[in-house]
């Protein structure tokens, strides 16, 4: 459905993206999982056709998005980070105004504007302003008016940040049902469970580039990730840090990914391990997945 290749796009001397491809089958759903500033938001605004790449090209259900842009972009569907509804509008009235702007016929609209606030628990609300929703019910009425067309391909842009746990769920719910439907869908994301919820395959981008990408069971098994995470009463010397190949995750607090046994690491740390507070084996899970692949945490988002 979608076919993305080479995209790079700066702006002056930040490279947002380098050279990214990536791939989005029917029904398939892709989270794309990067910290503040990998280029997740550029990758979408490029595929929707609102920004254009340095380089790269984007084809969507076989048509060349930026020679097809009008094409194209019927074919999808885009919920950006801001929500975009209508305060005056009531819900049914943006529902409707955003399936006439992907060009759905009037006749079909009411239909279509009904169905969405169903699915997504609107349906008591139609009637009502948008500007008098609670944060969570904008939410989701602004991801229905990315999809009230039903788009073959959907892009949501952490769409659940500043959601309650409820909203949270019925999104997740919806977007496994959209894909389920034949859509592909592009979820960015700060929070690994959702990812872990969504079922979706994986695709880690750091700094502009694509590092990694398959389910959740094969990014573990591929970097066989069975370190350990330790605690001193003080600072590791960045010395003893490289040596070890551990990367701080939280105060005197190191990783080492990769299979050491606990009396390696005692023997490694020689008399700094006296400094040890503890010391355990890390379950192999996605956080280590990302920790491995970029060298970095994945910094969560609190909202
Ligand atoms: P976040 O999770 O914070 O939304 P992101 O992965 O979506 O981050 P992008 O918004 O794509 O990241 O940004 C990628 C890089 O490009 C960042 O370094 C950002 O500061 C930079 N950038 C993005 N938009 C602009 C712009 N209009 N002008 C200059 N730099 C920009």
């Amino acid at each position: 459905m979608l076919s993305v290749r080479g995209l790079a796009k700066a702006y002056g001397d930040v490279h947002a993206l380098r050279g990214a491809d990536l791939d989005v089958a029917e029904g398939q759903i892709v989270a794309l999982l990067g910290k503040n500033g990998a280029g997740k938001t550029t990758m979408i605004s490029i595929i929707a056709g609102l920004l254009r790449p340095d380089t790269g090209t984007v084809t969507i259900d076989g048509f060349d998005a930026q020679r097809d842009l009008d094409r194209a972009s019927k074919l999808l569907g885009i919920a950006p980070q801001d929500t975009g509804i209508y305060g005056v509008l009531t819900v049914r009235e943006n529902l409707e105004f955003f399936a006439n702007l992907a060009g759905v016929e009037k006749g079909v609209r009411p239909g279509r504007a009904e169905s969405v606030a169903e699915q997504l628990g609107l349906t008591e609300l139609l009637d009502r302003r948008a500007s008098k929703l609670s944060g969570g019910e904008q939410r989701r009425l602004h991801t229905g008016c990315a999809l009230v067309h039903t788009p073959k391909l959907l892009m949501l842009d952490e769409p659940t940040v500043g959601a309650d746990v409820a909203t949270r769920a019925q999104l997740i719910d919806f977007v496994r049902a959209t894909a389920n439907k034949g859509s592909a869908v592009i979820y960015t994301t700060h929070y690994l469970n959702e990812v872990e919820a969504l079922d979706a395959d994986i695709v880690i981008i750091d700094n502009g580039q694509i590092l990694a990408r398959g389910t959740r069971d094969e990014l573990v098994e591929q970097h066989r990730l069975q370190g350990l995470e330790f605690t001193l009463t003080e600072t590791l010397a960045e010395a003893t840090r490289a040596e070890l190949g551990a990367v701080e995750v939280g105060t005197h607090t190191y990783r080492i990914d990769q299979d050491l046994a606990v009396g390696a690491l005692v023997a490694k740390l020689g008399d700094r391990s006296d400094h040890l507070v503890s010391v355990e084996a890390v379950r192999p899970d996605l956080e280590s997945v990302f920790l491995a692949v970029t060298g970095d945490r994945l910094e969560e988002v609190s909202d």
